[in-house]
């Protein structure tokens, strides 16, 4: 019997918007475009959305690991966020922080946090959105008029436009160096911002923490620098679970230790903090966890054969609010663009 052999599309598949990244950056930009009638695929590396937005499950336990609450300044934000108050997803938590000694800060402006952590609160931003988890994109070369993505060294993707939302350190590396050459300049003022690593634990008490309300504390002893109860916050009401993070200090000078190593060392540290013992912990490194300078701008982009926008807390104000402000104002650009170019084809 003759085989009929199976013709590839030369590019795999073809979308007219990639976002890499599902990050609060990533999210916040497909949804604009989504209201705009534009439909990205979301190339995301993890096996759920949020990035540093992440809320685990440990040992009975339920932590917002990463992002403990975020601040909404900005008109564009709130009005972003509205929708999530709204449906419930998410809620002021607090006017303000006591120190660990309980001693409050002055009641200022809102924090607010995922009624379900803030990892679910991503989850519900990504419900309707084209997204491919599990997908990293190992590469991105420049095509004729397009981008060309490998993910996992083997799927091919070609886009028109592609918006990088990782922290810019990882984005740059996936430029091809053949386009990280051409681009040189152009790249620059990206290359200037290094990031900060962090140290998170996630720890299963066996009773109360103790801490004040709302359920965290800023700490400065040298090692530790947060620490939040969970089951106060609300996420978490079957266990004794806190997170504990670690000062920048910390996290730099124990940079060469496995995670594991180092966060047992914080455990230790955090437990003076603490009215019960820590019975297990789960620890988490990011390379990336905080840039070191914010550009003053929303986003940026480089005008190669083929556009290449970049977003995310490196921009704007920062943190997560700068993330989202990032990605809503790259994603404007990109609809104003594929506007332009439709309205000069008809
Ligand atoms: C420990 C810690 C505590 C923090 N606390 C707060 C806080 O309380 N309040 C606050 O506002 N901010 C806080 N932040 C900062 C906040 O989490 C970030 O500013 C924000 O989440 C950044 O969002 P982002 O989308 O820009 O980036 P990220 O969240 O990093 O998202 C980038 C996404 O890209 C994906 N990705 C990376 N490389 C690839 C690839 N090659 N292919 C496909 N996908 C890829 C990643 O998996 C990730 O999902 C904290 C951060 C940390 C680490």
């Amino acid at each position: 019997m003759r085989r009929i052999r199976q013709q590839q599309p030369p590019h795999g598949e073809h979308h007219s918007v990639v976002i890499i990244g599902a990050g609060m950056a990533g999210l916040a930009a497909a949804h604009t475009m989504l209201d705009n009638g534009i439909s990205p695929l979301v190339l995301e590396a993890e096996s759920q959305p949020g990035g540093r937005c992440v809320t685990v499950a440990h040992d009975g336990g339920v932590f917002d690991l990463g992002a403990q609450f975020f601040t909404v300044r900005d008109a564009a934000f709130r009005q972003f966020l509205e929708n999530r108050l709204d449906a419930g997803q998410a809620r002021e938590w607090t006017r303000g922080f006591p120190d660990i000694s309980g001693v409050s800060e002055l009641a200022s402006h809102p924090r607010y946090c995922g009624v379900a952590g803030m990892g679910a609160l991503a989850a519900s931003l990504a419900r309707d959105i084209q997204i491919r988890f599990n997908s990293r994109v190992k590469g991105i070369v420049e095509g004729r008029a397009c981008w060309f993505l490998t993910v996992d060294n083997s799927e091919r993707i070609k886009a028109d436009m592609v918006l990088m939302t990782s922290p810019l350190p990882s984005a740059l590396r996936l430029i091809s160096d053949e386009n990280t050459w051409r681009m040189g300049a152009l790249l620059l003022p990206l290359t200037g911002v290094s990031y900060a690593p962090r140290l998170a634990v996630a720890a299963i008490l066996d009773g109360p923490s103790g801490l004040p309300a709302p359920g965290a504390a800023r700490v400065d002893d040298g090692a530790v620098s947060w620490i939040a109860d969970n089951k106060i916050k609300g996420i978490s009401p079957d266990a004794f679970a806190v997170t504990i993070h670690a000062t920048r200090a910390f996290a730099e000078n124990h940079g060469d230790m496995p995670a594991d190593a180092a966060g047992n060392l914080l455990a230790e540290a955090a437990a003076a903090f603490l009215e019960s013992d820590i019975t297990s912990a789960l620890s988490r490194r990011w390379e990336h966890g905080a840039p070191e300078s914010i550009l003053q701008r929303d986003y940026y982009l480089v005008e190669g054969r083929a556009p290449l926008y970049f977003a995310g807390d490196a921009f704007s104000r920062g943190q997560i609010e700068g993330a989202v402000l990032s990605g809503i104002a790259a994603a404007n650009a990109i609809t104003t663009r594929l506007s332009a170019t439709s309205a000069t084809a008809e």
